[in-house]
């Protein structure tokens, strides 16, 4: 015999999924092990209410055990009752002339006949009862089954925790050479007061008001490789937020900025870096400086310098194994956007003074 799930839910066999859903909710508030208590009966009972719940909620699987339900119960009243169906009289049917009384017996051969005929009715009926109990036994079966998948599709599926991204900045010295950073990551933790069961004994856990997970700002030290450039990404696997159901955590992604969006390349040991410079330095030359390795180098510009043009600083780039690599200059003229009203004057004068013809004219 299956379980009455609609006695184990209190609920009527006509009741309807929204009154179904009501119940459970109800028993669920009363019977949950996290508020009744974790004894091995509660989890079973528990247990029950939940299985009586999954199939009465599905309109499938309601149907389907209400089939079996009804298939049980011709079962049992065919079994309780064969012998009074065979006994009824039917006066119109010569094979029952045997239990009639108003007709006359019939002749022997007749009768022998008759005999055979029951024989046959009743081993048609036992075949038949066979047939019918293995197809009862069947659809047990294919019940049995069809809610072991389900129980099993009612494992949550894993999901993997979420990454998280956050930015530091590095000076163009901790870029090359690498470093340390202590980063504040506010991640998504398990609530440690009630370890994610959300209740506890009976109510709603307080630390995180029922939602089983906190967030919370963790400090971690992150090292940070030499040679790194603006905009790349370093990835510091399992500190990301917790995965769910058995999922793994996600990864923390630093994204690295380097002070000024320094564009730094590196070509092994060596530093390749752009440096702006005025257009006036570029004619003039002269001496220009700027912040290398932790302190400023001075660095001295060829008169009539062009745009593009390489100066190697030897012993300023990356440093490994005691050996250092070089530092390798690119100058890019930099042409102001906003001068002001001396400044164009003075050029009005460089462009009188200047007879110079770098295009070729047609005339
Ligand atoms: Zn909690």
């Amino acid at each position: 015999m299956q379980k009455d799930y609609y006695k184990i839910l209190g609920v009527a066999k006509n009741a309807t999924t929204e009154d179904i859903k009501k119940a459970y909710r109800r028993l669920v508030h009363k019977c949950h092990p996290d508020i009744a208590g974790n004894t091995p009966e509660i989890i079973e009972k528990f247990k029950e209410i939940t299985e009586a719940y999954e199939t009465l909620s599905s309109p499938q699987k309601r149907e389907q055990y209400d089939s079996i339900a009804r298939l049980y119960e011709y079962a049992e009243k065919g079994s309780g009752e064969p012998k009074k169906e065979h006994k009824k009289p039917d006066s119109k049917k010569p094979e029952s002339g045997s239990t009639a009384n108003d007709d006359p017996p019939p002749p022997p051969k007749q009768r022998r006949e008759n005999t055979f005929s029951k024989m046959r009715e009743e081993a048609k009926n036992e075949h038949a009862k066979n047939i019918f109990s293995d197809f009862v036994n069947s659809m047990i079966n294919r019940n049995a089954k069809a809610n072991k998948q389900s129980q099993k599709k009612y494992i949550p599926p894993k999901v993997d925790g979420k990454d998280i991204t956050t930015e530091v900045t590095l000076s163009i010295t901790e870029a090359i050479n690498g470093t340390e950073r202590i980063v504040n990551i506010l991640h998504m933790e398990t609530c440690e007061k009630c370890r994610g069961r959300k209740f506890i004994n009976g109510t709603i856990c307080p630390e995180c008001g029922g939602a089983g997970e906190k967030s919370k700002y963790k400090k971690l030290t992150v090292k940070i490789p030499p040679q790194v450039k603006h905009n790349s990404k370093i990835r510091v696997e399992g500190e990301g937020n917790k995965g769910y159901n058995g999922g793994k955590r996600g990864d923390l992604y630093l994204v690295i900025k380097i002070e000024n969006n320094a564009e730094i390349k590196y070509d092994g040991l060596n530093v390749l870096r752009t440096i702006p410079i005025e257009p006036y330095e570029a004619v003039l030359g002269g001496y220009i400086t700027f912040e290398m390795n932790g302190s400023s180098i001075q660095m001295k510009l060829m008169p009539n310098t062009y745009n593009g043009q390489k100066y190697r600083i030897s012993e300023q780039g990356a440093e490994k194994d005691g050996k250092k690599g070089d530092l390798i200059v690119t100058i890019k003229i930099d042409i102001p956007k906003n001068i002001s009203k001396e400044e164009r004057d003075l050029y009005e004068k460089l462009k009188l003074l200047s007879k110079r013809s770098i295009r070729e004219t047609s005339e």
